[in-house]
């Protein structure tokens, strides 16, 4: 639906309000020229009931008079024909009665807003040196005079309690009133002209959101609008879920829009709270906000700092569990490395175990043959071991295991491969290595095993070892075996315990 239509529906609906008929008597007379205060007063005192709210008001503090008045007359010629009028209309507005129940406007929160509004824009204008604030109060009164009529007019569209409704279908499927900005003030402005208002009173109506837009050349009328303007802004404060937001828009256009200082602005959201609830009671309204701006302010601020407390540990819970998470991964990884490798050392001497040193020489094995390299390979076995742990114990002989392995690895090239093989056997795969050259390799290693005086806290030991050797220059899978290689080894290492220990033989099938 758009805003022409709106109205057109809104203007002949059968729902559209209408004022009561004192009120619209009453517009119609003070439009008058020649109308005098003795015919006001003569109108009002036809009602009984708005007379004496009126006499009510009209010796409140809300005008603050010094003297009693007592009578409707008198009311008229004290507080002038346009005071008088500001009061029939607002509590004619204030009177318009609640609409069918299945509506989900909330009244209630509509006229306390309505009031609050009135009560804003009068103490704003307060605050300008020289405004007559006689017609203010009804101004801000009846700024959304246009939601009213929506809500009215469109119970059953009416989708939530005041202003936005997004969306354009409710749940049943009916289409929805967007109840925007624009146009409940295009609306209520229309609904103002059609019951005779003043421009005085139709201008804010119609442009209380968009201040600029008043074209008005009329002084008057633009302070009304640029007032009426701003008293929705301190409203918002009280009544939307923004305080905060609105609390800095009303500092930052009343300094510009009227000059106000900082010093106005505070004393008006002080004087917010209580004045609501004074003119509240003049106006029979049961007011049910009952926390100050300050106090709503002051919320909003702990919210906001709970808010960003909350997202502050949030954001160091996630990074601390996000660094966690990298410990423990690096730890993992850690400890499956090691639980590689101890899949593949030796827990004793800590150079490879068997079980690696088959692995390893698949590979070298493969090796060879792709690069047609030779492949040589040494079993070493420590001689008459049994002996040496009867004689010194078990432990020395442990003992003399480690720093055995540790003497070959270190005399070993980097690409060698040392394993202990079994018991007191290690073996030493020899990449890329001739029979010539492992046979010098051995050498070498059984002359510093020799020679090494293995010392612990006790002693000096001595060990000697034995060495077979074996080398080939595998060509394909299918014309090697790897245990024909090992045991050709393995008959050379017996060869050399043959042969009288302490020595390193090359294999040779003429020997096997
Ligand atoms: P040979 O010169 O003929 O090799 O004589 P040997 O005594 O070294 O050979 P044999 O095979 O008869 O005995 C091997 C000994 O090695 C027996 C065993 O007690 C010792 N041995 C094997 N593994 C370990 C070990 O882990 N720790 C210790 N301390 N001794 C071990
Ligand atoms: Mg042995
Ligand atoms: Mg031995």
């Amino acid at each position: 639906m758009n805003t022409d239509e709106l109205l057109r529906k809104t203007l002949t609906s059968d729902e559209l309000p209408t004022l009561p008929t004192v009120a619209s008597k009453f517009i119609h007379l003070t439009s008058q020229k020649e109308t005098t205060l003795a015919d006001i007063a003569g109108l009002v005192s036809q009602d009984i009931a708005l007379s004496s709210k009126i006499l009510k008001v009209s010796n409140s503090e809300f005008y603050n008079f010094p003297q009693q008045i007592s009578s409707i007359d008198q009311a008229v010629s004290i507080l002038g024909a346009n005071a008088v009028r500001s009061l029939v209309l607002s509590f004619s507005f204030l009177s318009l009665e609640s609409s069918k129940d299945e509506s989900k406007f909330d009244f209630q929160q509509f006229w306390e807003k309505s009031l609050a509004s009135a009560v804003a824009a009068k103490l704003i204008l307060e605050k300008v040196e020289g405004a007559d604030t006689e017609n203010i109060f009804i101004a801000g009164l009846l700024q959304n005079l246009g939601e009213l009529v929506l809500a009215k007019t469109f119970p059953d569209k009416y989708n939530t309690k005041l202003q936005t409704v997004e969306g354009e279908v409710d749940e049943n499927g009916n289409s929805r009133i967007l109840i925007s900005e624009t146009n409940h003030s295009f609306v209520g402005a229309e609904v103002a002209k059609k019951w005779g208002f003043p421009e005085l009173l139709i201008q804010p109506i119609q442009f209380h959101h968009q201040p600029d837009k008043c074209t008005s050349t009329d002084a008057k009328i633009q302070l009304t609008v640029d007032t009426v303007h701003l008293s929705d802004l301190l409203v918002n404060i009280l009544y939307s879920s923004k305080p905060e937001k609105y609390h800095r828009q009303f500092s930052e256009e009343s300094k510009k829009l009227l000059n106000l200082n900082s010093e106005d602005i505070e004393s008006i959201l002080e004087q917010m709270h209580s004045k609501i609830q004074e003119v509240g009671s003049y106006f029979d309204l049961k007011i049910k906000s009952s926390k100050s701006i300050q106090e709503i302010l002051q919320e909003a601020n702990i919210r906001l700092s709970l808010l960003n407390l909350d997202y502050d540990q949030i954001n160091k819970q996630l990074v601390n569990a996000k660094i966690h998470l990298e410990q423990m991964t690096q730890e993992l990884e850690e400890k499956n490395r090691i639980l590689n490798n101890l899949a593949n050392i030796d827990g004793l001497t800590g150079v490879y175990n068997h079980r690696y040193f088959q692995n390893a020489l698949d590979q070298e094995i493969s090796r060879s043959i792709r690069q047609k390299s030779y492949l040589s390979l040494l079993l070493i076995d420590i001689d008459h071991f049994k002996t040496f742990n009867d004689t010194y114990g078990h432990q020395t002989g442990d003992f003399i295991l480690i720093e055995f392995a540790k003497k070959l690895q270190k005399h070993l090239r980097k690409y060698d491969i040392l394993a202990r093989y079994g018991g007191e056997e290690f073996a030493v795969i020899l990449p890329e290595t001739a029979g010539e050259e492992a046979v010098i390799v051995g050498e070498k290693l059984r002359k510093i095993i020799e020679k090494t005086s293995f010392a612990n806290d006790h002693e000096k030991y001595h060990v000697t070892a034995s060495f077979g050797q074996i080398c080939n220059r595998p060509v394909s899978d299918s014309a090697f075996n790897k245990n024909t290689f090992i045991s050709q080894a393995d008959r050379a290492l017996y060869m050399a315990k043959d042969k009288g220990r302490n020595c390193v033989v090359s294999y040779s099938p003429q020997a096997g």
